[in-house]
């Protein structure tokens, strides 16, 4: 590729809105422009990234035996009423009317239409095991689409499902699924680890996440560096903080101010050390107390006070439920006490609610009218330590679930997620199939994501100085930059440059030629911006005595090259 031919626009500032390196250094280099929020192009050399990521994943799926199909953006509505999920995707799930005011949603993930798929594709035990993958658009209505491709609302994944006989084949495609990823990861070149990890809105029993380190990212790790325990903090914090606080029987608040006061009560604690292991906090009201005690509850996902009072917690939808008056006066016989004034709570049914431990008599809410959650566990008896021992450990320095390391934290990106779903969408969609004595049997399934787009904001995040980005060699969108300098002046300059540019072309190398005649400092500026790892800088003077100069990014020496030795020593130091 020839500068002059390509299209080059690097920027000087950063968008204001830009908080992280990655998003600021992705717009400054000309690789997205935002069309809308958390909706980007992705420009030449940004897609050129992307490509590289997909180009990786994609082998690697192969290798591991899954095949490519891809289905698409668009989803009917009957899909998700089927699986139930219409009802429980929170406000991410974007849903469209056509003009026949037929319900479609934009998939943000494709459990619905690959289980579709199965139940009229797979009838033998004699066709599994079977693992289909797209990459594909997603759109998620994100609530805070920030950090650039970091969490973008349409964005780039992979997305992979098995199908099983059995829960135990259903585990040894979960076990390849999880080594591909551990390949991927580390031939794009990044830092990441593998953690347990919660299941969210996509269900499932088990499931693991593959998070790139940087201190940037929006999740916390729990590890032990001396076994092989790893968790998301998710999984980690919530029940053990809840556990903690219900065995000292003190709440995190106590207020009876009413209303908005409760708010900025809340407010207030959000300050506290603790939220920074704690997304996200819900006011609860126990009625069973004549003076209301207020309760500060912990939940899973990332929202604020604001979305709970509009009802728009996302992470409501998994054994968390968002309830509108009438239906908790159905379901609880009465008023949420709190919805009175302060002192005349009236009582409340027990409610048991068999997807989290221990239900107890009080529903919560953002102290407005329809905005009340039901079967919220609150754990304040959560006695049982077993079920919370191995994720008791989440200060740093504890020690580790096997009772030798001290637990330490880090910062991750969640760039993949593993589930293990068992039939949780064969049995909703009925896709089964003959077993070999002929009787008809659920398929047991799994799922496997990837951010492709948000892959190349965290290589980013790991891999930048103050100069700009320093891609890992696999996701660079050139792999060198011939730079001469003075290209218009001298004749020697260019017939080099052009030789070497042709040289490393037949080497099949992607090679970018600047021959744009720039001054050489803009030039070089510009380029560690790109972040391109190798730069070959031609100028008169080396050339005067056959040399040529090699610039790897990544290293602050230069190196000499003999003219007839250049072709070889670039070819090496990229092999
Ligand atoms: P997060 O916790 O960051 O919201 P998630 O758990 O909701 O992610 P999954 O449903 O597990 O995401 O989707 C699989 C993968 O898709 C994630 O591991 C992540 O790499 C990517 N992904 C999810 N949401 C976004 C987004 N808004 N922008 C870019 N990539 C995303
Ligand atoms: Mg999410
Ligand atoms: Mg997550
Ligand atoms: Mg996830």
């Amino acid at each position: 590729m020839r500068a002059s031919k390509y299209h080059l626009n690097t920027l000087k500032e950063a968008p204001s809105e830009a908080e992280v390196a990655s998003h600021r250094l992705m717009t400054r280099a000309g690789m997205i422009r935002r069309l809308a929020g958390g909706i980007y192009t992705y420009m030449p050399l940004g897609l050129k990234v992307l490509r590289r990521i997909e180009k990786i994943v994609r082998e690697e799926m192969n290798a591991a035996g899954a095949i490519e199909l891809l289905m698409p953006v668009v989803q009917p509505a009957e899909l998700w009423v089927e699986s139930g999920r219409w009802e429980q995707y929170g406000p991410e799930l974007l849903r469209i009317k056509d003009r026949h005011q037929r319900d479609f949603v934009l998939q943000p993930t494709s459990e619905e239409v690959i289980t579709d798929i199965a139940r009229n594709e797979i009838h033998s035990w004699r066709q599994l095991p079977l693992n289909f993958y797209h990459i594909q658009t997603k759109f998620r209505d994100e609530r805070r689409p920030r950090f650039g491709l970091m969490r973008g609302r349409e964005f780039t994944m992979k997305d992979a499902y098995s199908f099983d006989r059995s829960a135990e084949a259903a585990q040894a495609s979960y076990d390849a699924m999880y080594a591909a990823y551990q390949r991927i990861f580390s031939r794009l070149g990044l830092e990441f680890r593998a953690v347990a990890a919660d299941t969210g809105s996509i269900g499932g029993s088990r499931s693991h996440e593959f998070q790139v380190i940087a201190d940037t990212g929006e999740d916390v790790i729990v590890y032990d560096p001396d076994s092989d325990y790893a968790a998301n903090i998710e999984l980690a914090a919530a029940p053990c903080l809840i556990a903690e606080r219900a065995a000292a029987a003190e709440p995190l608040i106590k207020t009876s101010t009413p209303g908005a006061a409760k708010c900025e009560a809340v407010a207030d604690l959000l300050s506290l050390p603790l939220a920074h292991t704690v997304k996200s906090l819900v006011l609860a009201t126990d009625h069973a107390d004549k003076a209301p005690t207020i309760w500060l509850l912990l939940l899973r996902g990332d929202h604020d006070l604001n979305e709970i009072k509009a009802g728009k917690v996302p992470g409501l939808d998994q054994g968390f439920r968002f309830a509108s008056e009438s239906e908790i006066v159905e379901h609880f016989g009465c008023l949420p006490g709190y919805l009175g004034p302060i002192g005349t709570t009236r009582p409340v049914k027990v409610v048991v609610d068999t997807t989290v431990a221990n239900m107890h008599d009080f529903v919560c809410g953002a102290n407005e009218v329809d905005f009340h959650y039901t079967g919220v566990n609150w754990g304040r008896d959560l006695p049982e330590p077993e079920l919370v021992t191995d994720l008791r450990n989440v200060v740093e320095g504890d020690v580790s679930p096997s009772g030798n390391g001290s637990l330490l934290m880090q910062r991750g990106i969640e760039v993949g997620h593993v589930f293990f779903l068992g039939d949780k969408y064969s049995s909703a969609l009925k896709a089964t199939y003959l077993d070999e004595n002929g009787k008809p049997a659920a398929l047991q399934m799994g799922c496997y994501g990837i951010g492709i787009s948000r892959i190349a904001a965290a290589a980013i995040e790991q891999n930048h100085d103050e100069r700009g980005i320093v891609w890992p060699r696999a996701l660079a969108p050139f792999e060198v930059v011939i730079c001469p300098v003075g290209w218009n002046k001298s004749e020697a300059v260019r017939a080099e440059a052009e030789r070497l540019y042709e040289g490393l072309k037949a080497e099949g190398i992607d090679v970018i030629l600047d021959d744009r005649d720039q001054r050489p400092g803009v030039m070089f500026a510009e380029w560690e911006l790109i972040g391109v790892p190798l730069r070959v800088t031609v100028g008169e003077r080396s050339l005067k005595e056959n040399m040529i100069e090699l610039q790897a990014r990544k290293q602050a020496e230069s190196q000499q090259v003999q003219t007839s030795d250049a072709l070889d020593v670039i070819v090496a130091r990229l092999t």
